[in-house]
């Protein structure tokens, strides 16, 4: 970590604090977050954590460096939904085939929605359906140490064997005591638990369901202990960062913490735990019944939410421009907000003097971000902070503007050098159509910059003048290489 590097502090649900971030391993910094259930398209309300922690992803990337970062997203390929839904869409195959088809197209589905929102691959997506054998040792060692037990073709979590001398730990994420859980959550009635809270570790297979051979009969693992056995595997018993939607947190993460805890003997599965808030579409509950749902590839590539298509771009910054702990409405509203700003600030880069060509690629890439909008970054992922920044290097008058601000939002994932290069030539192509000749425009600049060096004022504002009634407005910077003076121009909104 550099020294000009802030301290990245984040809020713990775990302690419901702000802590310092301090990894357990500077050179490999660990961060599971929870992946979707592979059997539908993803809905915009599942790209929120996907877009969340995907800038803290490319935040600890950027602080600790690329290759000592290590994000694992996990894919839920079984679960009762898919058996379901492989049955119903393919109903000649074999159950087994049908949900491979199923599970197999979702998957690359949700991948391809979620480069589009710009985030990048985690470094491991491991399936859950790879990892029955780590789910098996991880339950055999739970029975092993009377923390779970079987009944009736089920292995159950014995939740009140999760204590500390009298004290029941299970409840320690949601610091709630399990009898308000209990009268709290839908909790599945069974004769066989001795608990209501007790949770499945494995259940028996149906009879065409999928299953694998256990030492409790051929069946399959609860939902739960996938994330506990795979978080292991890739990230330790102990790692830093264990983030998913606030709808996890209980019972899913409870239900993980617990078993990792107690399978591990550990005190703690992540150091922080961190949620992203909830989602709403024009301040409601986002619902198939109420036709107010949306799925990321409706919203990129059909015309379905306001009569138009939305670059994954947009969603994105729409997405980061609430802070990421509070629910969020996504609106119309938002969305064209945001596309109004994203514009903005591509104008802003090149009136101060960007030019997005590959001859430039090189030193742009290096660009980092400025060091207020990191600090605010920095401090629980603070949007608002964040966004702060980026109006001011927008609204200012330096090329060093333009190249903060590029910088800034590369961290952030919302523009990279390519997009902002097929932006420019589309705006080139945009004001040809619009009947402004460009060549035209370049030859007076060029005529102008001559009449200011020769200290032809008069000329020089004719020029001016004579380009802004056509609608175009000059704007002048120095170049920062050679200190020559130079011209950027735009069509005048
Ligand atoms: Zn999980």
């Amino acid at each position: 970590m550099s020294s000009t590097t802030p301290q990245i502090r984040l809020f713990n649900t775990l302690s419901k604090s702000k802590e310092d971030f301090v990894p357990l391993d500077a050179n490999n910094v660990r961060m599971y977050v929870c992946g979707p259930t592979v059997y539908d398209y993803a809905h915009i309300g599942n790209a929120r954590p996907a877009i969340v922690f995907d800038v803290l992803f490319r935040l600890l990337r950027h602080v600790y460096g690329k290759e000592h970062v290590t994000y694992v997203r996990n894919i839920t390929d079984v679960d009762d939904k898919i058996n379901a839904r492989a049955a119903r869409d393919f109903p000649q195959m074999p159950l087994n085939k049908a949900i491979q088809q199923l599970t197999g197209t979702t998957q690359a589905q949700y991948q391809a929605d979620m480069k589009a929102l710009g985030c990048l691959a985690p470094s491991i997506e491991p399936r859950a359906t790879d990892h029955i054998a780590e789910m098996v040792d991880m339950i055999e060692v739970l029975i092993e140490k009377k923390h779970a037990y079987t009944a009736d073709g089920h292995v159950l979590f014995d939740v009140k064997s999760f204590r500390d001398g009298d004290e029941v730990l299970y409840g320690k994420l949601a610091r709630r005591t399990l009898k308000d859980m209990i009268a709290g959550a839908r909790v599945e009635v069974a004769p066989y638990k001795r608990d209501p809270m007790d949770f499945v570790l494995w259940k028996p297979s149906a009879n065409d369901g999928p299953g694998w051979q256990s030492p409790w009969g051929t069946g399959r693992p609860g939902w739960h202990i996938e994330c506990s056995a795979m978080s292991k595997k890739y990230l330790g018993e102990t790692f830093d960062i264990h983030g998913g939607g606030i709808d996890l947190s209980f019972p899913h993460h409870e239900n993980e913490l617990a078993q990792s805890c107690c399978a591990n003997d550990t005190e703690q599965m992540a150091q922080i735990w961190m949620h992203n808030g909830f989602l709403q579409i024009e301040g409601n509950k986002m619902s198939k019944s109420e036709g107010n749902f949306f799925t990321v590839d409706e919203l990129l590539h059909t015309k379905k939410f306001g009569g138009r298509k939305w670059p994954g771009a947009v969603l994105r910054l729409a997405m980061l421009m609430k802070n990421y702990r509070e629910p969020i409405d996504f609106s119309l509203t938002r969305l064209e907000e945001a596309e109004k700003t994203l514009q903005r600030w591509k104008r802003a880069m090149l009136a101060l003097g960007l030019d997005f060509t590959e001859a430039n690629r090189a030193e742009y890439e290096k660009l980092g971000p400025c060091s207020k909008m990191l600090a605010a970054l920095a401090s629980d992922m603070n949007m608002s902070g964040v966004l702060a920044e980026l109006h001011r290097h927008a609204g200012g008058k330096k090329r060093h503007n333009a190249g903060r601000l590029f910088g800034s939002l590369g961290l952030l994932g919302v523009v990279d050098f390519d997009a902002m290069m097929v932006w420019q030539e589309q705006q080139t192509d945009a004001l040809e159509t619009k009947g402004v000749d460009v060549a035209h425009v370049e030859a007076s600049i060029a005529l102008r910059l001559m009449a200011l060096h020769e200290k032809n004022w008069a000329e020089a504002d004719r020029i001016r003048d004579e380009l802004a009634s056509k609608g175009i407005q000059l704007m002048d910077y120095k170049d920062p290489e050679t200190g020559e003076k130079r011209t950027r121009w735009e069509i005048r909104q």
